[in-house]
């Protein structure tokens, strides 16, 4: 429903972005109040992710005077961020290998927005109102179809009283079970699973199975096991401690025998203490933002389900690239960093695979965290405590131009749960329809659908067809185009031939689209496999970083100049990935401008 969609200043309503909103604060601002700092020192940031770039942006806005250099291993900056524009019947398609949507909503998303306005980069946001069909339609493959989830509290109770698929009328005995456990306010170390079971009872498995799975196959490409409560779903853990239970959570709390205030929880439990710690830093820094971006931005983002941009999330690290380019950051590209070496005098020196060798007082790594581990090398504790589970998934980009628009929901999108594993042998995480999910980026937008496949993730292993077609190559990407009787490109391994002739089959089975429509579409496919590109936060996560802190902060390894940053660390989605590196580049900004050559870990907000 193109008429709903809201470009740039929310459909040209300057309003929308007040002018005059307030600069005066600091933390997220793009001009710092204080002096600029004279001394020109220098700055390394590893990695040109959107964390990297984010960082570089930041650090040369607050201390222009300094020399901050950027190192990406690759020829493009961008990390997994990557749009592009792919041939179909003669009309171009975005597609995104990494990234596609940004959700607006609460600090990351403010800081996201404060991001944008500063590179002046409203006008080219496509933004979706959660009224649009896209933001309300979202589906689930279940039995053998795809269902639409209930979407109001009206069809969710039709849903639960049928018990249709994706069958959640375990969802009551689930509630009754919550209602009656005491909260565990010792619990320590839980995965998302083990926490829903213990809250829910049996019945939550099956939710969990049924429902839940579904919903971290398509934001973590993980399996509940393999996620902590803590860092994923933190607020329910502290919900618990609050209130006793997440029914209870919604109760009135002269209702609740099991209500406790902050200083109860917090008295002899330091997991809550931190807990609260957390929550209550996180509110003040929101409010800062929102008055930042003042009330009318603040409440046109409340409306908004997603947003994306016109030539897709590419033109945000496109913009940050050109904006340091011009304020002086020097990016060297294509030459991996192969060793970062203690220095004396608190310096640390990186070396990179091609041979060159500098010296910095501080450096930033916004590299994977595997990827730090490899190039650390004299340290095996540290090391360890880098280590970090991942998921690799394969994204196939299909863009299909049809005499007449494909007959695909209305809606984002369908989600494949654990409970559908039996006839999932693809290995399918779910399916984005990214014409309908963000509307506007193509000209000749009635005759071309396009739609993302997720794969792999729990299911990158043995017995699954994309692990057992796509393991042997390696990373990698390949354009396809295809006819329905076979694929025209010479060059594209028979594999990946093969699992997308797949993967198209079970789409077409799935929605229900007829072959011979197909038959009479072109279709243009890019397969990329991207090995290990979501790190898996585990119930130890926090634990771990807390770990890393204290060991960066009390025994100074590389000289004491190192700070951690990056979608490894502290949140994995863009908006995460933007808010952790613009506070750390206020932390050292502001170390920097005192003089007193502080150690800032990058880890502070989580080990507090
Ligand atoms: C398929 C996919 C879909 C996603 N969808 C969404 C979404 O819709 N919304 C959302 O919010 N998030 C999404 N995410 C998550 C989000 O895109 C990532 O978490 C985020 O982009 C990570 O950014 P980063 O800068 O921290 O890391 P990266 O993007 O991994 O950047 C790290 C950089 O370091 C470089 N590097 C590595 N080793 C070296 C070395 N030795 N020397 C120099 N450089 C090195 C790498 O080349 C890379 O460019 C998605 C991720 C993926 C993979």
């Amino acid at each position: 429903m193109p008429g709903l969609l809201r470009v740039g200043r929310g459909g040209g309503s300057s309003s929308l972005f007040g002018e005059g909103f307030k600069l005066s604060v600091r933390r997220y601002a793009s001009q710092s109040s204080a002096a600029p700092v004279k001394e020109r020192r220098r700055i390394a940031v590893l990695g040109g992710g959107i964390s990297g770039l984010t960082m570089a942006l930041q650090l040369v806005r607050r201390l222009p005077t300094h020399d901050i250099h950027l190192y990406e291993a690759k020829k493009r900056v961008g990390g997994w961020v990557e749009s592009e524009k792919i041939k179909v019947g003669g009309d171009l398609a975005l597609v995104e290998g990494g990234p596609r949507s940004i959700r607006p909503a609460s600090l990351p998303g403010l800081a996201m927005m404060s991001l944008v306005r500063s590179l002046g980069l409203e006008e080219r946001m496509l933004s979706i109102p959660k009224t649009h069909p896209s933001a309300k339609n979202r589906y689930i493959f279940h039995s053998g179809k795809v269902n639409l989830l209930p979407n109001s509290l009206a069809s969710a109770f039709l849903a639960v009283l049928t018990n249709r698929p994706p069958r959640l009328r375990s969802i009551i005995p689930a509630l009754v079970h919550d209602f009656r456990t005491p909260p565990d306010l010792g619990a320590g170390a839980e995965s998302v699973e083990d926490f829903f079971r213990r809250r829910l009872g049996p019945a939550g498995l099956k939710i969990i199975d049924n429902a839940m799975s579904a919903v971290l196959h398509g934001i973590y490409a993980a399996d509940t096991k393999d996620l902590g409560i803590r860092s994923i779903f933190g607020f329910l853990a502290l919900a618990e401690k609050r209130h006793g239970g997440l029914i209870r959570a919604a109760m009135p709390t002269r209702w609740n025998r099991f209500y406790r205030t902050d200083e109860e929880i917090s008295k002899d439990n330091a997991t809550a203490r931190e807990m609260i710690a957390k929550e209550k830093q996180e509110g003040i820094e929101q409010l800062e933002l929102e008055e930042q971006l003042g009330k009318a931005t603040v409440n046109y983002m409340k409306t908004t389900s997603i947003f994306s941009f016109k030539e897709g999330i590419q033109e945000l690290t496109n913009a940050i690239e050109e904006d340091i380019v011009q304020r002086g950051v020097t990016i060297h590209r294509g030459d991996p960093i192969k060793e970062i070496r203690a220095s004396p005098q608190r310096l640390a020196e990186i070396v990179l695979q091609g041979g060159d060798e500098c010296k910095f007082d501080r450096v930033v790594s916004a590299m994977p965290s595997n990827d730090l581990a490899a190039v650390w090398k004299d340290d095996p504790a540290l090391v360890h405590l880098l280590k970090t589970d991942t998921s690799t998934v394969a994204v196939l980009n299909l863009a299909i131009r049809s005499p007449n628009p494909l007959r695909v929901p209305d809606g984002f999108g369908y989600l494949v749960p654990r409970a559908s594993v039996d006839t999932n042998t693809l290995g399918l995480l779910g399916v984005v329809f990214d014409s309908a999910a963000v509307p506007g980026q193509e000209s000749s937008e009635g005759n071309i659908t396009k739609l993302t496949m997720m794969l792999g993730g729990p299911f990158f292993r043995k017995g699954f067809t994309v692990f057992d077609q796509l393991q042997s190559l390696g990373p990698g990407s390949w354009g396809l185009a295809l006819k329905t009787k076979g694929n025209d490109d010479d060059d594209v391994p028979q594999q990946v031939q093969e699992l997308t002739s797949m993967a198209i089959d079970t789409l077409c089975q799935n929605l229900g689209i007829p072959k011979e429509v197909l038959a009479q579409s072109a279709i243009k496919a890019k397969l990329r496999l991207q090995v290990d590109c979501i790190p898996r936060y585990d119930r130890h996560h926090l634990e771990r970083m807390k770990e890393l802190h204290h060991v960066l902060k009390h025994q100074e390894p590389k000289g004491g100049c190192l700070t951690l940053i990056g979608a490894s660390y502290t949140g994995i989605s863009v908006n995460d990935c933007v808010l952790n590196a613009s506070r750390t580049a206020n932390l050292l900004a502001d170390d920097e401008g005192t003089g007193a050559r502080g150690i800032i870990t990058g880890l502070e907000h989580l080990a507090q």
